[in-house]
């Protein structure tokens, strides 16, 4: 299918995108509850009622605020599950999201209404040039879009109705989950595995057309806890231990030239400071370790403790301390035991006269923490770009290959 053609999803896609991206989804990591936002049941009540409309069945929310559905086979085979995430990122805003489409994008420079100074360039963003003759939707300037992942929602209500509308279609038991908090990394509920009971699933939250990924980052979080000791500074000579300076110690001492995500890329981990708040009594420092072998994982840890072990040995007074906990691991290594759905999936997408790629990506999706807990979930293609900020931007048609790539897929999985 050449990628410029008009295709039979594209109405669809553009109408369910552009809804469910005007609706107010963020997450909030500083919250406790689950889901973190309120906000988010917006978008989960109004895709468990669609579900029942368009005819899926045991739709439900869960008490952890996941929508699941149920389309019962019309042929044997693995049950297969789709999942997308509906809140939208925390880093931008995303109250007020006026999604617009620029019909046969033109190859030109795109401006937006609300922003005067803000331009997305086919220049900088040569993956935009490909796309001339598309429908390209944008936010208008003083948000992000929330394609990321609305297009992936957008693409299984589309691929599920189709499938619903033709029951003719040959597909295996299929299960759907629409999960909040991805972005904050708290997607994936202990119950959910059991309560997908899928053999194995795939995430519509990838982005350029051909994109199947099962390699990711193996992720860590440290927390350290730095306790100087507080006294009236009019009374303080030979007592007072000031926390804010050790803190900023261990922080001088971490690797800032290498191993910091400003200067690695490709297969490089790194170690990055996200936090730091606190007082001359007490100090916090959050950071993140990624890399996509355990190895490296754990060198890093290493790297920490040894720093806040050293800087404590400068001053006996006060009491640092350095936590590092699990958040999730690189999915290849398991799907590299069973690659069938890696290989389903490269199969639809050359069905599709796409050529598939493979590359790691520097980041965690739900189906890295899906995959450890015993399903194996690669992620698929959407094709949203530039995602968690103003410029970020969508093709309506490359989400139609998308789903089309879902269709192929379950025709692929009937056990023939
Ligand atoms: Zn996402």
């Amino acid at each position: 299918m050449p990628q410029d053609s008009k295709t039979r999803f594209d109405q669809e896609l553009e109408t369910r995108l552009m809804r469910y991206a005007a609706i107010d989804s963020q997450s909030d990591a500083n919250s406790p509850t689950s889901p973190s936002t309120e906000r988010q049941y917006d978008m989960l009540r109004l895709l468990e009622a669609e579900l029942k409309d368009i005819g899926a069945e045991d739709v439900v929310i869960t008490d952890y605020g996941t929508v699941l559905a149920t389309l019962p086979g019309t042929a044997p085979g693995p049950t297969v599950g789709f999942l997308a995430h509906v809140d939208t990122a925390p880093q931008f805003n995303a109250t007020g999201v006026k999604p617009r489409v620029i019909k046969g994008y033109n190859g030109g420079d795109i401006t937006y209404p609300d922003n005067a100074d803000l331009i997305l360039s086919p220049v900088e963003f040569p993956y935009l040039a490909q796309k001339q003759g598309h429908d390209i939707i944008t936010a208008s300037g003083t948000t992000l879009l929330g394609g990321d992942d609305k297009a992936g929602v957008a693409i299984i209500m589309t691929a599920a109705k189709h499938l619903l509308e033709n029951p003719e279609i040959k597909h295996p038991p299929l299960r759907l989950a629409f999960t909040p908090d991805e972005e904050i990394g708290r997607g994936v509920n202990a119950a959910l595995p059991k309560d997908l009971a899928a053999d194995f699933a795939y995430t519509f939250d990838g982005g350029e057309v051909g994109e199947i990924v099962y390699e990711t980052f193996s992720a860590d979080g440290a927390e350290i806890l730095v306790k100087g000791v507080s006294i009236h500074p009019g009374h303080a000579k030979d007592k007072l231990v000031n926390a804010i300076h050790l803190a900023s110690k261990i922080i001088q001492t971490l690797p800032q030239s290498v191993m910091v995500p400003e200067t690695t890329d490709g297969h490089e981990g790194f170690i990055h400071a996200t936090d730091m708040v606190g007082g001359s009594s007490e100090m916090k420092i959050k950071l993140i370790l990624r890399d996509f072998e355990r190895e490296g994982l754990a060198e890093k840890g290493e790297i920490v403790r040894k720093v806040c072990e050293a800087v404590a040995a400068t001053e006996p007074r006060a009491e640092i301390t350095c936590q590092i906990t699990p958040q999730y691991r690189n999915m290849r290594y398991w799907l590299e035991k069973d690659m069938t759905p890696v290989d389903l999936a490269r199969d639809a997408c050359r069905k599709l006269g796409i050529e598939p790629m493979s590359v790691p990506i520097r980041g965690g999706t739900d189906g890295s923490r899906l995959t450890e807990m015993g399903v194996p979930t690669p992620n698929l293609f959407t094709g949203m770009q530039n995602i968690h900020g103003p410029l970020e931007w969508i093709s309506v048609q490359d989400m139609a290959l998308a789903t089309e790539l879902c269709l192929e897929l379950v025709g692929l999985a009937v056990e023939s």
